[in-house]
């Protein structure tokens, strides 16, 4: 189960975090890292600091960017040091790590991490259904990365073995949406949101954000995304026979 609780490392600068990272990871169970547009690639440093952990560097995915690194999970959480930027639905540590250990009985879900000098960017915040935030010392929240990927692991296993002891029962598979599936929810749904002029392409304000930030909150289930999805295709059509009608008055008179 551990193995389904991906550590998504965000544009990372220094090879040492890298290796740092691969460490906080394997000692507390977690194995499967990926590396998304990475400044730079595993070096001799990071093997020097992954220790006894350069199996996990040996294994990790490099891919070109976060949408790809978390394409295939059903629940994606960000780190952030700063609290609340999006106003997000926010978890503390121990929520991410339970929410984490639990949803991975049921396939991949991500932890995502950012870079080392300006964290996540807000469009990267968007992509994930949670933020989590170490309460650390208001006037110096930023912990060293590979510090903050410990944290984080250390939680999801704590998580991890309470649901072994207390042999929780699987759960019936709740059927997130996949971050690709959402993804291709809100392209739908701007899209449809522009065909009906409610949202104006050269001047989208702030409505997708604010979209974004409610069906996070919703967090909705496959079956409910379909409804949506099937909604959306029920306003394209008729949009689409609309500007047939105006294109072409006489072809709808006569139908
Ligand atoms: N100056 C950056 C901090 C980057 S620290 C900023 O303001 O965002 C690098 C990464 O470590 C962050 O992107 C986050 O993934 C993690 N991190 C550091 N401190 C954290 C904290 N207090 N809570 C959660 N994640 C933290």
């Amino acid at each position: 189960m551990l193995s389904n609780i991906r550590v998504v490392l965000v544009g990372t600068t220094h090879p040492g975090n890298i290796g740092s990272t691969a460490r906080a990871m394997k000692t507390m169970g977690l194995s499967t890292l990926y590396l998304a547009e990475p400044k730079v690639a595993p070096d001799g440093q990071s093997v020097a600091l992954a220790a006894g952990a350069s199996d996990i560097l040996k294994h990790a995915v490099t891919v070109d960017c976060l949408e790809e690194a978390i394409a295939d999970c059903s629940l994606v959480i960000a780190t952030s040091a700063r609290s609340r930027t999006l106003d997000w639905p926010m978890l503390d540590p121990r929520q991410a790590g339970e929410k984490l250990a639990g949803a991975a009985v049921n396939g991949p879900v991500a932890i995502v991490f950012g870079r080392e000098s300006n964290g996540l960017s807000n469009d990267e915040l968007q992509k994930c259904n949670y933020h989590v935030s170490i309460p650390a010392n208001p006037e110096y929240t930023s912990l060293n990365l590979a510090q903050a990927v410990q944290i984080i692991c250390y939680e999801a296993r704590v998580a991890h073995l309470a649901m072994d002891s207390e042999t929780v029962e699987v759960k019936e598979e709740q059927a997130y949406p996949l971050a690709k599936e959402q993804e291709n929810f809100f392209v739908h749904l701007e899209r449809t949101l522009q065909s009906t002029g409610f949202i104006i392409k050269q001047h989208p304000g702030q409505v997708m954000t604010k979209l974004r930030r409610l069906f996070s909150r919703a967090r909705i289930e496959s079956q409910e995304m379909n409804i949506l999805r099937g909604i959306l295709t029920s306003v394209d059509k008729k949009v689409e026979l609309a500007q047939q009608a105006t294109q072409d008055p006489q072809s709808t008179k006569e139908e």
